[in-house]
């Protein structure tokens, strides 16, 4: 069986190599711009803690916006449940990740916290409560790996190139939602974005939220069931920018994709997945882990309304 999984990701890696000359590696941050689009890796770790990889499962990036499911769960544990939908949704905005349209034409609060305005809202929360230390320590609980850094060259890239979101936290301040400065607010976003992350962190961290919460191999909880629940529910809705819909038809399984090339999946009680695939589609999602996800997807029958599961 083990040998079986270990194939069965070598081939989807294989055949998703093909995607990856129509995809772009993102260019607004400069520092991602240089990254070397051909990177292709991903990790599955089993409920009993084995790590299966393929390809660049250990080339660090940039976990981008899966920080954002980090923040949520973080200001869950924190704040509470009311107190953190308070201020943010939890409904698909279907506009692009840095969009500021709805939030100023037809809506008091950000439509979810997967989008950034979402998020800038939560990290304006945290930065009142958590030091940016404290954040890092928690991802590398739940990520199971000491080895997470910040990485110095993208925060100052992004924080060099950071009129839009400036933009949308001040309109976030325009309206009453900010709990900290614009600056601090941004700060402690941005570093979150720029840690420095592998396809195989990514898969231990889908595998505590596929444990409801546990590091199955100490048995610690590392969140409450209630937050886990909650943060794989806007996982699959909201998790895939304005490709989540499709994704969840076609892959089925909750996800958060990052402009530096991650997705981070969870196989609800069975595994945690990481992927790195530096070429995004227009979406912002990775192409070529998009490709691998949903032939992994289908081989092993991984969707959440799939009718039989084997036993890997
Ligand atoms: N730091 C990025 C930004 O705010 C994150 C975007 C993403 O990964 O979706 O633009």
């Amino acid at each position: 069986m083990e040998q079986l999984l270990d194939r069965i990701l070598e081939d989807a890696l294989n055949n998703a190599r093909k995607m990856i000359e129509l995809g772009k590696t993102a260019t607004y941050i400069p520092e991602l711009g240089r990254v070397n689009k051909e990177y292709l890796g991903v990790c599955i770790c089993t409920g009993d803690g084995r790590y299966h990889v393929s390809g660049d499962s250990d080339v660090r990036f940039t976990i981008q916006s899966i920080s954002k499911v980090i923040a949520l769960a973080a200001a869950l544990e924190r704040c509470g449940f009311e107190k953190t939908f308070d201020r943010v949704g939890m409904e698909p905005s279907g506009d692009s990740f840095d969009s500021l349209v709805r939030l100023d034409l037809s809506s008091d609060y950000p439509s979810n916290p997967m989008i950034n305005s979402g998020a800038i809202a939560i990290a304006s929360h945290l930065s009142c409560e958590v030091s940016f230390e404290r954040m890092l320590a928690f991802t590398k609980k739940l990520c199971m790996d000491d080895e997470i850094t910040l990485n110095e060259k993208v925060y100052h890239s992004e924080m060099g190139h950071i009129s839009r979101n400036k933009a949308i936290a001040y309109l976030l301040e325009s309206k009453g939602i900010l709990e900290s400065s614009v600056e601090d607010s941004l700060d402690l976003y941005v570093r979150m974005c720029s840690l420095n992350v592998t396809a195989r962190s990514l898969s231990g961290f889908g595998l505590v939220l596929a444990s409801d919460g546990i590091n199955p191999l100490t048995g610690e909880r590392l969140l409450h069931s209630k937050v886990v629940q909650t943060v794989k529910s806007i996982m699959l809705t909201c998790g895939m920018y304005d490709g989540s819909g499709r994704f969840a038809v076609e892959v089925g399984v909750p996800s958060k994709s990052g402009v530096g090339g991650g997705i981070l999946s969870v196989v609800d009680k069975r595994m945690g997945i990481g992927i790195f695939g530096p070429a995004l589609d227009t979406k912002g999602n990775s192409i070529a882990g998009q490709h691998v996800l949903r032939e992994l997807s289908s081989k092993m029958r991984l969707h959440m309304f799939a009718d039989h599961v084997p036993e890997y």
